[in-house]
């Protein structure tokens, strides 16, 4: 297999053997450059001159001398001339109107749009066949389409301010760019937008170019099209395009379309293209769960064949996040491994950290100044750069807010160390500057972290972590000056948008400079090279195409009016992406992630299904299933050797009182049916969860609360009130305390301080929790009258069960906490409150201790195990039992029933007093089976074959 950029090398020898050294090449990257270059010192030896090589970003600024402006910058200088126009707005208003202006000036003039016309007010539609004549009727009918919003719906006060404001941007474009162009800096638009005027002049000079050769271009704006056409014109200008005949000859192909109309605006034959795509190749496509395990997909598979996957493969990923899974999932057989792709700076911890730092100081400022909230405190003293400077520092004060239960706190509780760190941290100036304090604090925090690590070990992965550091550290100086050079004093709010969006947008290089050894590339890096082995994860709807709708004023009708890009735009490019990549190889693997999640469609993308149904490949599609799944990661396995067994026999009931002894839970037991393995760590290990993520309200804290406050309005109501009957008009009477109740618990669940009372999300949450205790009661109301028999925390209930463990009869004991225990007539219920839904469908006996099903009711598992419990003690025995879900949000629904169904082979039956009766020995005999399986030496902890459990679980971190 040539590449194309060897054979285009090869070509450009061989015909321009004389007058090499007076033309002129022009590359769409500076990548290409790269590789054509050492292709071309291959073929024509090294002691050569070369010609003239140079991308075309570059070339262009040689040409009209201009150069860039930050876009900070550009948008303080716009900012200022808009002021002119239209004061009536600060910079914390004017900004994001600003950024928008900006990128569509840029798109503008990229595409050689006349401004005046584009932001022309039309006050009538009739204007439109006058000022417009030179569009097309169907352009014009998308223009009146635009002006008839505005013409002919009554007017709000969002048209009034959008029409005020475009009918400023033809002054304030002029303005602004008359400035820029004074000053000789522009935004990329501009500057093509001066070549253009270069261009109509006949101004345009290269330095010894007698033929210019453009290789490798796609998607191409008018103003490139103008510069490639004025050296086609001269008849010295030659087009090396990287197609194929495959998707050229197809005008439905997408792929083909930028390549298409590039050839006939600049009025060139149509290039005979190779037929490559059609030559044989062997495709693979595999869709698999999780992200990562796409990586350790990667694992296997070049594990397999890995003297295949050496030189001349690539490694492609369309999602950048995947790039450390990658690395770390590369075999270690592969000797050498050559990266290049961009790494979002959004995806480093330290990002993470200013955002925290950010979040930290920006509750200060909407608390008045007065305090820190202390979710955003115990954030920052968690995150791994903070306990890694001085872990003992950061746990003494997360101990104080646990014990203390402290909600809000004042900066001088947290200044009381005198560690420099913390200081930095939560120091804060009330006055006017705080941004500009923050933000000297903030590089002095860097500062700290950099120096930390550059002490500590001079380890690649350390040496990475200061190259963030400096980035972010160079960066936020940076900002700090044009914020002082604009004398503009922003929001801490605005600051912390802006300076987060400048820190995300920016990726730290890995710009490889071999192309020997296994590549490991972004999609964007893949343009114009070829290998014989492709890889691409991430093959995904939303990364491939990635399309990114960015902010505009300018409608859609209005673009294609004007010949603006569109979004189909950003389809084809990607489109060309990955055909080309696939056009010369051999071998192609396409591996998506087939889970759903906030950030997966869960859908292969749809050039795979292009693929699929539109090529004559035979392809061979599967999905990485569990099992085969099992075998090709690292299977965590445990045996029950004689160090397992004794911590697992703490479970085995003795009745020497022996303070070891251990009970089984519903929900340990739960945990063993969903992963034995996760079961082990968490119960005979003992291992603690690593941390959840930083929710404000986590769902165990709202069930608790719910919990808590049903709990203290039937101990109110069964006090002095010695039968303990719930009436109707008990319920009645605590109605209207409801919400009391709500408060009561929030103060049990936060804090002792009487004067405390909800904020911000708290308050929505206590109206939601109000509204469910309401619901509850009103259900409990239709029930009455009921007695109270127990509440949830008066006693544990706990039973013990005979088993046969390694063949001798012991005892383990089975415990649970019950919500509540009622009696009507005489029947008990043994009632279980959830904050969520009734889950769909019913449940069975056999499946709930199916370990393989993948629609478990833990739930039913739980109402079983309580009511079993309470069957086996002694008060109970004999009498009426049935197990009860209170499912808060279910419970308004008029068929709303709190009996669990459960499928028998007869047929649904609702689990009342007679049919828990008939079930519960079943469930007995089931759970003392799986209690001795747990005991039972032959079986291992291992990881469970259903991924789907891994996804949230607290321990994938161990296992993958
Ligand atoms: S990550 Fe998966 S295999 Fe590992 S313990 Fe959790 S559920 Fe089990």
């Amino acid at each position: 297999m040539k590449p194309f950029l060897y054979e285009t090398a090869d070509n450009i020898i061989k015909n321009n053997s004389e007058s090499i050294h007076d033309c002129c090449l022009v590359f769409p990257n500076k990548r290409t450059k790269y590789y054509f270059r050492k292709y071309f010192a291959q073929i024509i030896g090294k002691t050569s001159r070369p010609p003239k090589m140079i991308e075309i970003g570059k070339l262009i600024r040689e040409i009209t001398g201009f150069e860039d402006a930050e876009k900070l910058n550009l948008i303080f200088e716009l900012f200022k001339i808009f002021k002119k126009f239209n004061s009536n707005y600060s910079f914390d208003s004017f900004y994001r109107i600003g950024e928008i202006i900006l990128s569509d000036f840029n798109e503008i003039d990229a595409w050689l749009v006349d401004p005046q016309q584009i932001y022309r007010n039309i006050k009538n539609l009739k204007e439109i066949d006058s000022h417009f004549d030179w569009l097309t009727e169907e352009q014009k009918e998308l223009l009146s389409n635009f002006w008839k919003n505005f013409l002919t719906e009554k007017s709000s006060k969002e048209k009034e301010i959008f029409i005020g404001l475009w009918n400023l941007l033809p002054d304030v474009y002029a303005a602004f760019t008359k400035y820029l162009i004074s000053q000789k800096i522009g935004y990329t638009g501009l500057i093509y937008r001066v070549l253009s005027e270069m261009v109509d002049s006949d101004n345009v000079k290269i330095n010894k170019c007698q033929r210019i050769f453009f290789l490798g271009f796609n998607a191409l704006n008018k103003a490139e099209l103008k510069f490639f056409r004025y050296f086609e014109k001269q008849r010295i200008a030659e087009f090396f395009w990287d197609g194929d005949e495959y998707y050229m000859s197809d005008k439905k192909q997408e792929a083909g379309d930028f390549l298409r109309k590039n050839i006939n605006d600049l009025r060139i034959k149509p290039a005979d293209f190779p037929k490559n795509f059609t030559k044989n190749k062997h495709f693979n496509i595999i869709g698999t769960s999780l992200n990562l395990n796409q990586a350790k997909l990667l694992h296997s598979i070049i594990k397999k064949d890995d003297e295949k996957y050496g030189d001349d493969t690539a490694v492609v990923t369309a999602d950048e996040s995947m790039l450390f899974p990658i690395l770390s999932a590369l075999p270690e057989t592969i000797e050498k491994i050559n990266v290049t792709m961009g790494y979002s700076f959004k995806f480093t911890p330290l990002y993470n950290f200013i955002i925290k730092f950010f979040k930290l100081h920006l509750f200060f400022e909407k608390h008045k100044h007065k305090s820190f909230y202390f979710k955003d405190v115990l954030n920052i003293l968690k995150h791994p750069y903070v306990k890694d400077y001085n872990s003992k520092i950061s746990e003494e004060i997360t101990t104080i807010i646990n014990d203390e239960k402290l909600i809000y706190l004042l900066p001088e509780k947290l200044l009381k160390s005198e560690d420099k760190l913390m200081k930095l941290i939560f120091s804060v100036s009330k006055n006017e500057g705080n941004t500009q304090y923050l933000l000297n604090n903030l590089l002095n925090i860097l500062f700290i972290f950099f120096d930390k690590n550059k002490l500590e070990s001079e380890e690649e992965s350390n040496s990475l972590k200061n190259e963030y550091i400096f980035r972010a550290y160079k960066k936020i100086k940076r900002f700090r000056e044009i914020l002082n050079e604009n004398n503009e004093k922003l929001s801490l709010k605005l600051t912390y948008e802006i300076l987060t969006q400048i820190l995300k947008s920016d990726s730290i290089p890995f710009e490889g400079e071999s192309n020997e050894g296994l590549q490991v590339m972004g999609l964007m890096e893949s343009r114009n090279l070829d290998f014989k082995n492709i890889i691409i994860l991430g093959v995904n709807e939303g990364n491939l195409p990635k399309i990114s709708r960015a902010p505009t004023f300018i409608s859609q009708n209005l673009r294609f009016a004007f010949d603006l890009p569109l979004i189909k735009h950003q389809d084809a490019v990607f489109a060309y992406f990955f055909y080309r990549l696939l056009q010369r190889a051999e071998n192609v693997t396409l591996i998506y992630n087939d889970l759903v999640s906030d950030s997966n469609s869960g859908e292969m993308s749809r050039f795979i299904l292009q693929l699929l149904y539109e090529s004559n490949f035979e392809i061979v599609h599967t999905h990485f299933n569990d099992e085969i799944f099992i075998q090709s990661r690292q299977f965590i396995e445990i045996q029950k050797n004689h160090a397992v067994s004794e911590r697992l026999n703490r479970f085995i009931y003795n009745d020497s009182g022996n303070s070891e002894n251990k009970a089984f839970s519903a929900s340990a037991l739960n945990t063993y049916l969903t992963c034995s393995l996760k079961f082990y760590y968490k119960y005979v290990a003992g291992m603690k969860e690593v941390e959840k993520s930083d929710d404000e309200f986590t769902p165990a804290e709202f069930g608790s609360i719910m919990h808590t406050a049903l709990e203290l309005i039937y101990k109110d109501l069964t006090f002095e009130n010695n039968d303990k009957i719930i009436t109707e008009s008990n319920i009645n009477a605590i109605a209207s305390e409801i919400e009391n109740y709500v408060l009561k618990a929030f103060k049990q669940h936060f804090i002792t301080n009487k004067s405390y009372s909800p904020e911000g999300i708290q308050i929505i949450i206590k109206n939601v929790l109000t509204n469910y205790v309401k619901t509850v009661l009103s259900y409990d109301k239709k029930y009455t009258p009921f007695k109270i028999v127990s509440l949830e925390k008066e006693k544990a209930y706990n039973t013990l069960l005979n088993v046969k463990i390694n063949n001798k009869n012991c005892k383990v004991k089975l415990f649970g906490i019950i919500d509540r225990i009622d009696k009507k007539g005489d029947v008990f219920r043994i009632i279980d409150y959830k904050s969520g839904n009734k889950p769909k469908g019913n449940f069975s006996i056999e499946n709930l201790f199916n370990k393989e099903t993948k629609n478990k009711n833990p739930n039913a598992f739980q109402a079983l195990f309580y009511t079993l419990i309470v069957s086996n003690m002694k008060e109970f025995s004999g009498l009426k039992l049935r197990p009860s879900l209170y499912y808060a949000r279910s419970m308004n629904r008029f068929d709303f029933s709190d009996m669990p169904i459960i499928n028998e082979a007869f047929g649904k039956l609702a689990l009342d007093e007679n049919v828990t009766e008939m079930v519960l020995p079943d469930f007995k005999e089931k759970l003392t089976d799986l209690i001795e399986e747990i005991f039972d030496i032959n079986h291992t902890f291992k990881m469970t074959g259903n991924t789907k459990n891994c996804e949230y679980c607290e321990f994938n971190k161990i296992c993958y």
